[in-house]
């Protein structure tokens, strides 16, 4: 416990973190949430000479998985918002549209509750950020 004591905390906006070697991980004050996943960071790590957040559900196939569904998804909501055509076709889309969101339920449970926040103030602001990859080259299956 005392060891969190002394870790400090870096507004991003501020640019606090500017003095900070390459690669260092630091924690901001405000929280970062995954628009993907909704999962809550506070953890940075410099990329050269710039901050980066990661979520550290994006090393997990299933993360791509819920990404990808949820593209879908919204590509079938805007198709069938102009559909001009027959019922039957519309029919299908609607079925589609009803299994991708049970997968997107699903995956979202599969990878919730898994937030990485240290020391975070509750007044702390809560961002949407989308996280730099990292783990683009080879990725994990979630197990659980
Ligand atoms: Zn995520």
């Amino acid at each position: 416990m005392n060891d969190e004591i002394s870790i400090r905390l870096y507004s991003i906006a501020d640019e606090e973190w500017i003095s900070l070697q390459p690669n260092a991980d630091f924690r901001s004050t405000d929280v970062y949430i995954c628009p993907i996943c909704g999962t809550e960071s506070n953890l940075w790590t410099m990329n050269g000479n710039k901050p980066r957040i990661y979520c550290q559900l994006d090393l997990y196939i299933e993360h791509d998985k819920l990404e990808t569904a949820q593209k879908n998804y919204l590509a079938l909501i805007m198709r069938l918002k102009n559909f001009l055509g027959r019922k039957e076709e519309k029919d299908l889309i609607i079925t589609e549209k009803g299994l991708l969101a049970e997968k997107i339920d699903l995956l979202h449970k599969m990878l919730e509750g898994r937030d990485d926040l240290i020391i975070v103030n509750s007044k702390a602001k809560i961002n949407e950020n989308y996280p730099f990859s990292r783990y683009n080259m080879s990725k994990n299956i979630w197990k659980c």
